[in-house]
């Protein structure tokens, strides 16, 4: 979709505080952000993901 990754382990580009991509209006949320560490993503720690991206969504309505 070009989204750009990184060489090593395919961690997709994101903005921390939003979610969203390199690609405007194109947001991640959950395990898929990190790429082949998938280790490092679990329920706790993304499904904050949803809020932060809505919350986005809403600022820029
Ligand atoms: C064995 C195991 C135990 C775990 N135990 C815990 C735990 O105790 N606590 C915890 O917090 N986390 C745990 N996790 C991690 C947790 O499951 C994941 O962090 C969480 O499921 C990530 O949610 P997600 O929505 O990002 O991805 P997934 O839950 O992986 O959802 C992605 C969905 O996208 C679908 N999909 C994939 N490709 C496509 C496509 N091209 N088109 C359409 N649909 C597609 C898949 O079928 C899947 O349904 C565990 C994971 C595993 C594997």
């Amino acid at each position: 979709m070009g989204i750009t990754l990184t060489d090593d382990k395919f961690i997709p580009h994101y903005n921390p505080e939003t979610m969203e991509t390199n690609l405007p209006g194109l947001y991640l949320a959950g395990v898929v952000c990190g790429g082949l560490d998938t280790h490092l993503w679990f329920i706790e720690n993304s499904r904050v993901n949803a809020d932060m991206i809505i919350a986005d969504i809403l600022l820029k309505r």
